[in-house]
Protein backbone atom coordinates (compact mmCIF):
# COMPACT_ATOMS: atom_id res chain seq x y z
CA UNK A 1 0.00 0.00 0.00
CA UNK A 2 1.27 3.45 -0.89
CA UNK A 3 2.20 5.36 2.13
CA UNK A 4 -0.16 8.56 2.51
CA UNK A 5 1.50 12.03 3.10
CA UNK A 6 2.09 12.81 6.71
CA UNK A 7 -0.49 15.60 7.87
CA UNK A 8 1.42 17.30 10.62
CA UNK A 9 2.95 20.66 10.93
CA UNK A 10 3.95 21.01 14.25
CA UNK A 11 4.92 24.58 15.73
CA UNK A 12 7.81 25.01 18.27
CA UNK A 13 7.95 27.65 20.60
CA UNK A 14 10.26 30.63 20.90
CA UNK A 15 11.68 30.61 24.54
CA UNK A 16 14.18 33.85 25.81
CA UNK A 17 16.80 32.31 27.84
CA UNK A 18 18.57 34.07 30.84
CA UNK A 19 22.66 33.32 31.12
CA UNK A 20 25.45 35.64 32.82
CA UNK A 21 27.15 35.87 30.06
CA UNK A 22 24.34 37.21 27.73
CA UNK A 23 23.59 39.81 30.77
CA UNK A 24 27.13 41.23 30.83
CA UNK A 25 27.42 42.03 27.24
CA UNK A 26 23.74 42.98 26.78
CA UNK A 27 22.90 40.65 24.13
CA UNK A 28 19.47 38.93 24.29
CA UNK A 29 18.55 35.36 22.93
CA UNK A 30 15.67 33.02 22.35
CA UNK A 31 15.66 29.32 21.23
CA UNK A 32 13.32 27.79 18.85
CA UNK A 33 12.34 24.64 20.52
CA UNK A 34 12.65 22.31 17.96
CA UNK A 35 13.36 19.42 20.38
CA UNK A 36 9.65 19.82 21.91
CA UNK A 37 8.24 19.41 19.20
CA UNK A 38 7.04 15.71 19.75
CA UNK A 39 8.51 12.95 22.38
CA UNK A 40 9.61 11.24 19.18
CA UNK A 41 9.60 12.87 15.76
CA UNK A 42 11.92 15.62 17.20
CA UNK A 43 14.23 18.29 15.97
CA UNK A 44 15.06 19.95 12.93
CA UNK A 45 14.93 15.87 11.48
CA UNK A 46 11.24 16.11 10.80
CA UNK A 47 11.72 19.08 9.14
CA UNK A 48 14.03 18.01 6.58
CA UNK A 49 12.13 14.60 6.18
CA UNK A 50 8.60 16.00 5.77
CA UNK A 51 9.18 17.35 1.95
CA UNK A 52 10.59 13.57 1.61
CA UNK A 53 8.06 11.91 2.94
CA UNK A 54 5.18 14.25 0.75
CA UNK A 55 7.48 13.30 -1.95
CA UNK A 56 7.30 9.75 -1.76
CA UNK A 57 3.70 9.99 -1.15
CA UNK A 58 3.26 11.84 -4.37
CA UNK A 59 5.11 9.05 -6.14
CA UNK A 60 3.23 6.69 -4.84
CA UNK A 61 6.00 5.08 -3.00
CA UNK A 62 5.68 1.87 -0.96
CA UNK A 63 7.90 2.96 2.04
CA UNK A 64 11.62 4.53 2.85
CA UNK A 65 14.96 3.59 3.29
CA UNK A 66 17.71 5.54 4.81
CA UNK A 67 21.70 5.36 6.17
CA UNK A 68 23.07 6.72 9.24
CA UNK A 69 25.15 5.65 12.05
CA UNK A 70 24.13 3.93 15.69
CA UNK A 71 23.04 6.96 17.58
CA UNK A 72 21.90 8.76 14.33
CA UNK A 73 19.14 11.64 15.11
CA UNK A 74 17.96 11.23 11.49
CA UNK A 75 17.48 7.42 11.27
CA UNK A 76 15.24 7.73 14.69
CA UNK A 77 13.28 10.25 13.37
CA UNK A 78 12.46 8.44 10.07
CA UNK A 79 11.61 5.35 12.32
CA UNK A 80 9.46 7.51 14.24
CA UNK A 81 7.47 8.60 11.99
CA UNK A 82 7.00 4.94 10.46
CA UNK A 83 5.30 3.97 13.17
CA UNK A 84 3.44 7.28 13.64
CA UNK A 85 1.92 7.44 9.88
CA UNK A 86 2.32 3.83 8.88
CA UNK A 87 4.93 3.49 6.53
CA UNK A 88 7.58 1.07 6.03
CA UNK A 89 10.80 1.64 6.92
CA UNK A 90 14.47 0.37 6.65
CA UNK A 91 17.71 1.77 7.88
CA UNK A 92 21.33 0.94 6.52
CA UNK A 93 23.83 1.15 9.73
CA UNK A 94 27.31 2.53 9.18
CA UNK A 95 29.39 -0.17 10.84
CA UNK A 96 29.63 -3.41 12.65
CA UNK A 97 26.27 -3.97 14.61
CA UNK A 98 26.13 -2.57 17.96
CA UNK A 99 23.44 -2.23 20.51
CA UNK A 100 22.96 1.12 21.42
CA UNK A 101 19.53 3.25 23.19
CA UNK A 102 19.11 4.46 19.20
CA UNK A 103 19.59 1.24 17.61
CA UNK A 104 16.70 -0.68 20.27
CA UNK A 105 14.21 1.95 19.77
CA UNK A 106 14.77 1.32 15.47
CA UNK A 107 13.65 -1.38 16.10
CA UNK A 108 11.14 -1.30 17.99
CA UNK A 109 9.64 1.57 16.11
CA UNK A 110 9.57 -1.55 13.25
CA UNK A 111 12.37 0.06 11.28
CA UNK A 112 14.20 -3.03 9.38
CA UNK A 113 17.91 -2.36 9.97
CA UNK A 114 21.29 -3.57 7.95
CA UNK A 115 24.77 -3.17 8.79
CA UNK A 116 26.71 -2.20 6.27
CA UNK A 117 30.14 -2.32 8.04
CA UNK A 118 32.60 1.18 7.42
CA UNK A 119 33.46 -0.25 3.89
CA UNK A 120 30.13 -0.87 2.81
CA UNK A 121 28.92 2.62 4.50
CA UNK A 122 31.62 4.99 2.42
CA UNK A 123 30.74 3.03 -1.03
CA UNK A 124 26.94 4.47 -0.68
CA UNK A 125 28.08 7.15 -2.91
CA UNK A 126 29.30 5.07 -5.70
CA UNK A 127 27.23 3.94 -8.65
CA UNK A 128 25.30 1.33 -8.02
CA UNK A 129 24.81 1.15 -4.44
CA UNK A 130 21.22 1.53 -4.49
CA UNK A 131 20.56 -1.18 -7.44
CA UNK A 132 20.57 -4.17 -4.44
CA UNK A 133 18.15 -2.26 -2.08
CA UNK A 134 15.79 -1.43 -4.67
CA UNK A 135 15.53 -4.62 -6.07
CA UNK A 136 15.02 -5.88 -2.11
CA UNK A 137 12.85 -3.13 -1.44
CA UNK A 138 11.11 -2.53 -4.53
CA UNK A 139 8.91 1.02 -4.34
CA UNK A 140 11.03 2.68 -1.57
CA UNK A 141 11.78 5.99 -1.72
CA UNK A 142 15.75 6.46 -0.85
CA UNK A 143 16.69 9.33 1.66
CA UNK A 144 20.02 10.41 1.40
CA UNK A 145 21.91 10.09 4.47
CA UNK A 146 20.65 12.78 7.08
CA UNK A 147 17.65 14.01 5.39
CA UNK A 148 19.99 15.91 3.12
CA UNK A 149 19.38 17.50 -0.31
CA UNK A 150 17.41 21.25 -1.68
CA UNK A 151 14.17 18.79 -0.46
CA UNK A 152 15.60 18.79 3.23
CA UNK A 153 16.51 22.49 3.02
CA UNK A 154 13.31 23.80 1.57
CA UNK A 155 11.30 22.10 4.49
CA UNK A 156 13.95 23.92 6.94
CA UNK A 157 12.73 27.64 5.11
CA UNK A 158 9.62 27.84 6.89
CA UNK A 159 10.91 27.98 10.53
CA UNK A 160 12.14 31.37 9.55
CA UNK A 161 8.03 32.40 9.45
CA UNK A 162 7.72 30.21 12.51
CA UNK A 163 10.25 32.69 14.44
CA UNK A 164 8.74 35.31 13.05
CA UNK A 165 5.45 34.78 13.78
CA UNK A 166 6.20 34.49 17.80
CA UNK A 167 8.79 37.62 18.09
CA UNK A 168 5.72 39.59 19.18
CA UNK A 169 4.89 37.14 22.65
CA UNK A 170 8.87 38.09 23.11
CA UNK A 171 8.25 41.68 23.10
CA UNK A 172 10.72 41.60 19.97
CA UNK A 173 10.12 43.35 16.88
CA UNK A 174 13.16 42.13 14.88
CA UNK A 175 16.53 40.10 15.63
CA UNK A 176 20.07 40.15 14.87
CA UNK A 177 21.32 37.02 13.61
CA UNK A 178 20.07 33.80 13.48
CA UNK A 179 22.61 30.68 14.93
CA UNK A 180 22.07 26.85 14.02
CA UNK A 181 24.57 24.16 14.42
CA UNK A 182 25.24 22.75 11.14
CA UNK A 183 26.07 18.96 9.96
CA UNK A 184 25.43 18.57 6.86
CA UNK A 185 24.46 22.33 6.23
CA UNK A 186 21.05 21.26 5.01
CA UNK A 187 19.10 22.97 7.47
CA UNK A 188 21.31 26.39 7.56
CA UNK A 189 20.84 26.18 3.85
CA UNK A 190 17.02 26.04 4.49
CA UNK A 191 17.04 29.17 6.87
CA UNK A 192 19.00 31.36 4.58
CA UNK A 193 16.20 30.19 1.90
CA UNK A 194 13.84 30.96 4.23
CA UNK A 195 15.23 34.13 5.47
CA UNK A 196 15.88 35.48 1.95
CA UNK A 197 18.94 37.81 2.77
CA UNK A 198 16.75 40.04 5.81
CA UNK A 199 19.18 38.31 8.83
CA UNK A 200 22.11 36.81 8.83
CA UNK A 201 22.64 32.84 9.60
CA UNK A 202 25.51 31.54 11.53
CA UNK A 203 26.33 28.45 11.22
CA UNK A 204 28.41 26.59 14.16
CA UNK A 205 30.26 23.86 12.69
CA UNK A 206 29.84 20.58 14.49
CA UNK A 207 32.28 18.71 12.14
CA UNK A 208 35.95 20.07 11.22
CA UNK A 209 36.09 22.67 8.78
CA UNK A 210 37.80 20.68 5.88
CA UNK A 211 34.39 18.59 5.93
CA UNK A 212 33.34 20.67 2.96
CA UNK A 213 30.01 22.23 4.70
CA UNK A 214 30.70 25.65 2.75
CA UNK A 215 31.05 23.42 -1.13
CA UNK A 216 27.60 21.54 0.09
CA UNK A 217 26.00 24.86 1.41
CA UNK A 218 26.72 26.35 -1.41
CA UNK A 219 25.99 24.08 -3.77
CA UNK A 220 22.23 23.75 -2.20
CA UNK A 221 22.07 27.61 -2.26
CA UNK A 222 22.52 27.36 -6.31
CA UNK A 223 20.74 24.46 -6.65
CA UNK A 224 18.16 26.60 -5.26
CA UNK A 225 18.85 29.52 -7.42
CA UNK A 226 19.47 31.81 -4.55
CA UNK A 227 22.50 34.18 -3.90
CA UNK A 228 25.27 32.47 -1.97
CA UNK A 229 24.89 34.78 0.84
CA UNK A 230 24.05 35.98 4.12
CA UNK A 231 25.08 33.32 6.14
CA UNK A 232 28.52 32.30 8.18
CA UNK A 233 30.22 29.36 9.05
CA UNK A 234 32.50 29.08 12.27
CA UNK A 235 34.29 26.22 13.53
CA UNK A 236 32.77 24.86 16.85
CA UNK A 237 33.25 21.06 16.24
CA UNK A 238 35.94 21.10 19.20
CA UNK A 239 38.80 18.86 17.50
CA UNK A 240 36.06 16.58 15.93
CA UNK A 241 32.21 15.43 15.16
CA UNK A 242 31.99 13.39 18.51
CA UNK A 243 34.72 15.05 20.04
CA UNK A 244 33.70 15.66 24.04
CA UNK A 245 35.94 17.33 26.84
CA UNK A 246 35.38 18.61 29.92
CA UNK A 247 34.55 22.08 29.39
CA UNK A 248 32.02 21.08 26.96
CA UNK A 249 30.25 18.84 29.20
CA UNK A 250 30.21 21.33 32.01
CA UNK A 251 28.63 23.65 29.95
CA UNK A 252 26.36 21.19 28.92
CA UNK A 253 25.04 20.13 32.41
CA UNK A 254 25.47 24.22 33.63
CA UNK A 255 23.41 25.17 31.20
CA UNK A 256 21.09 22.62 31.63
CA UNK A 257 20.78 24.02 35.43
CA UNK A 258 20.40 27.17 34.89
CA UNK A 259 17.24 26.87 32.46
CA UNK A 260 15.74 23.78 33.02
CA UNK A 261 16.65 22.85 28.78
CA UNK A 262 18.87 19.86 28.25
CA UNK A 263 20.95 19.91 25.05
CA UNK A 264 22.70 17.60 23.17
CA UNK A 265 26.35 17.39 23.38
CA UNK A 266 27.90 17.32 19.88
CA UNK A 267 25.50 20.16 18.07
CA UNK A 268 23.56 21.82 20.11
CA UNK A 269 26.61 22.35 23.05
CA UNK A 270 28.80 23.19 21.11
CA UNK A 271 27.05 25.82 19.04
CA UNK A 272 26.01 27.67 21.93
CA UNK A 273 30.10 27.11 23.35
CA UNK A 274 30.45 29.07 20.04
CA UNK A 275 27.97 31.63 20.59
CA UNK A 276 29.09 32.13 24.17
CA UNK A 277 32.86 32.55 22.49
CA UNK A 278 31.13 35.37 19.76
CA UNK A 279 29.85 37.22 22.83
CA UNK A 280 32.38 37.34 25.13
CA UNK A 281 35.13 38.26 22.05
CA UNK A 282 32.86 41.45 21.70
CA UNK A 283 31.23 40.92 18.07
CA UNK A 284 28.04 41.38 19.46
CA UNK A 285 26.93 44.92 20.27
CA UNK A 286 24.51 45.93 23.18
CA UNK A 287 21.33 45.24 22.59
CA UNK A 288 21.75 42.10 19.89
CA UNK A 289 18.86 40.00 20.01
CA UNK A 290 20.05 36.67 18.69
CA UNK A 291 17.89 33.53 17.89
CA UNK A 292 18.93 29.78 17.79
CA UNK A 293 17.33 26.89 17.14
CA UNK A 294 17.50 24.23 19.74
CA UNK A 295 17.69 21.07 16.59
CA UNK A 296 17.27 18.43 19.48
CA UNK A 297 19.43 15.57 19.16
CA UNK A 298 18.51 14.46 22.80
CA UNK A 299 17.67 10.70 21.77
CA UNK A 300 21.44 10.67 20.71
CA UNK A 301 23.22 11.71 23.92
CA UNK A 302 21.69 8.86 26.23
CA UNK A 303 24.73 6.41 24.82
CA UNK A 304 27.10 9.18 25.74
CA UNK A 305 25.66 10.51 29.21
CA UNK A 306 27.64 8.59 31.88
CA UNK A 307 30.56 9.64 29.67
CA UNK A 308 29.33 13.29 30.09
CA UNK A 309 28.77 13.40 34.23
CA UNK A 310 32.53 12.02 34.63
CA UNK A 311 33.86 14.76 32.16
CA UNK A 312 31.84 17.21 33.99
CA UNK A 313 33.33 15.77 37.27
CA UNK A 314 29.61 14.65 38.66
CA UNK A 315 29.98 10.85 38.94
CA UNK A 316 32.53 7.92 38.58
CA UNK A 317 30.40 4.61 38.48
CA UNK A 318 32.55 1.90 38.66
CA UNK A 319 31.11 0.48 35.46
CA UNK A 320 31.73 3.73 33.83
CA UNK A 321 35.46 3.55 35.07
CA UNK A 322 35.79 0.04 33.45
CA UNK A 323 34.84 1.63 30.07
C1 LIG B 1 21.48 16.65 12.33
C2 LIG B 1 21.55 17.67 13.40
C3 LIG B 1 22.04 18.96 13.15
C4 LIG B 1 22.63 19.38 11.85
O1 LIG B 1 21.72 19.45 10.78
P1 LIG B 1 22.27 19.60 9.31
O2 LIG B 1 21.07 19.92 8.52
O3 LIG B 1 22.87 18.29 8.93
O4 LIG B 1 23.31 20.66 9.28
C5 LIG B 1 22.02 19.87 14.19
N1 LIG B 1 21.57 19.52 15.40
C6 LIG B 1 21.12 18.29 15.69
C7 LIG B 1 20.68 17.99 17.06
C8 LIG B 1 21.08 17.32 14.69
O5 LIG B 1 20.63 16.09 14.98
Amino acid sequence: MPLRSPDWTPSATLDPVRLDWLDSASVSLALLRLERIDPLVSGNKWFKLAPHLARAAAQGAEGVISLGGAHSNHLHALAAAGRRFGFPCVGLLRGEPVETPTVSDLRELGMALHWLGYGGYRARHLPGFWEPWAARYPGFLQVPEGGGGLVGAQGCAPLVAMIQEQLPRLGWDDYDALWVAAGTGTTLAGLVLGEGGRHSVFGALAVPPDHGVAQQVSALLAEAGAVDAGYRLLDASRGGFARVDAALAQALFDFEARTGIELDPLYTAKALIALRQHVEAGYLAAGSRVIMLHTGGLQGRRAMLPRLLRLAGYTATSADASR
